[in-house]
């Protein structure tokens, strides 16, 4: 409480107006408002999680591995089984959520008088990173499909001459996956510069048969990384385990800016237990990778105001549609019938992620609903 005499804060103008990022955390039966993967772990990876955090517990006055190499070993291995890229440790990161390790990147690469750029609509927390490193923060604009012309990109980079570009691919909210020939051209223009070029892949593991990783690129470009997270299809949101892939060199650099222990012991005898159940928990990226391309189709065969609805493409376990006149209605109409979803991305859109088919059967229902009403 400030009284006449409290001396007032010394908070950085900046952040004044600001209020803290996060969707609503409502208690309702159907949640698809983050794209969390909706199947909890099945009672064997409780086990061996418990288990290993069990073992862990047991040296829990002593800090942990600072340099996590044997986690680091299991990432690369999993990365080696899932996109065929093999990798060595030191080419591995990571970090409490892939937001952290954007810290990580922002807090090495960004900084004053340096810039930051990527392309909207997309992720809304890079621009706090960006923010909370003192990096100036350029957006250019994605198409109308929501992928980037490489020429616009390309120009846009060389007139800002940034030192971080953030490419999101799949992005979020649109769920849109770049071509690996805009991603090399950026790679090509950022080496000129030079710049990092951070392409973020938490939905990797969602995308379409034919659809690349930037993963493929890594051998050639030292000044590219690679982030995954295990919240999405791995089934950990609350694990709390993001990673990066890169060169050695570029590594070495994020390990100067991290603070001292970041990784909990417990933190990794969690995901090494997970790692090591890698097949059960990614069981269900089919299942709902097939959810979600039947969920595009569905929501293009429906109509509003006698026009069909516009969905953007996915390569990712959400989807946009829209355009809504007033979305924050539709939002709320599905909220009164118990479904969640996200008032995110450009005016008039949408984004509901894939659940279980029953909960993706009642988002269905209580649209059809909520747009029948109209
Ligand atoms: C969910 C998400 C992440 C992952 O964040 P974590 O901190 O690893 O949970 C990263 N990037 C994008 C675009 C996301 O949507």
């Amino acid at each position: 409480m400030t009284t006449p005499d409290a001396p007032a804060l010394p908070l950085r103008p900046e952040l004044a107006d600001e209020v803290p990022y996060g969707a609503p955390q409502l208690d309702v039966p159907v949640r698809l408002n983050v794209n969390e993967n909706p199947y909890a772990p099945s009672d064997d990876v409780v086990a061996t999680i418990a288990e290993h955090v069990a073992h862990a517990a047991r040296g829990l006055n002593r800090y942990p591995d600072r340099d996590f190499d044997a986690l680091r070993d299991d990432l690369a291995q999993y990365l080696a089984v899932e996109s065929g890229v093999h990798l060595h440790r030191s080419q591995l990161w990571a970090a409490n959520g892939s937001n952290e390790v954007m810290l990580h990147l922002l807090q090495a690469f960004g900084g004053p008088g340096r810039t930051a750029v990527s392309f909207a609509p997309t992720y809304s927390m890079y621009p706090e990173y960006a923010r909370d490193t003192h990096t100036r923060w350029v957006t250019g604009r994605r198409a109308e499909d929501f992928t980037i012309d490489t020429a616009e990109a390309v120009g846009l980079v060389e007139t800002e001459r940034p030192s971080v570009i953030l490419l999101a691919s799949p992005n979020n909210p649109t769920g849109t996956a770049l071509d690996l020939t805009t991603i090399r051209a950026v790679l090509d223009a950022a080496a000129r510069i030079p710049a990092v070029v951070v392409v973020d892949e938490a939905y990797a593991e969602f995308r379409r048969a034919g659809t690349p990783s930037a993963l493929e690129l890594l051998d050639r470009y030292p000044h590219l990384a690679v982030t995954r997270t295990m919240s999405k299809a791995f089934a950990a949101a609350g694990l709390r385990l993001g990673y990066l892939a890169a060169s050695t060199e570029l590594v070495d650099a994020l390990r100067v800016v991290r603070l001292p222990y970041h990784l909990s012991a417990v933190t990794q005898a969690t995901a090494r237990a997970a790692l090591s159940h890698r097949d059960s928990l990614l069981a269900q990226v089919a299942d709902l990778r097939a959810g979600r391309d039947d969920l595009v189709g569905w929501l293009r065969a429906q109509r509003v105001d006698g026009r069909p609805l516009q969905v953007a493409d996915s390569d990712a376990n959400f989807v946009l549609f829209g355009t809504f006149d007033d979305r924050h209605a539709v939002w709320q109409g599905l909220l009164d019938r118990g479904v969640l979803i996200r008032e995110t991305g450009p005016e008039g859109w949408l984004r509901v992620s894939v659940g279980t088919p029953g909960e993706t059967q009642a988002f269905k229902d209580a649209l059809t609903d909520v747009i029948g009403e109209k």
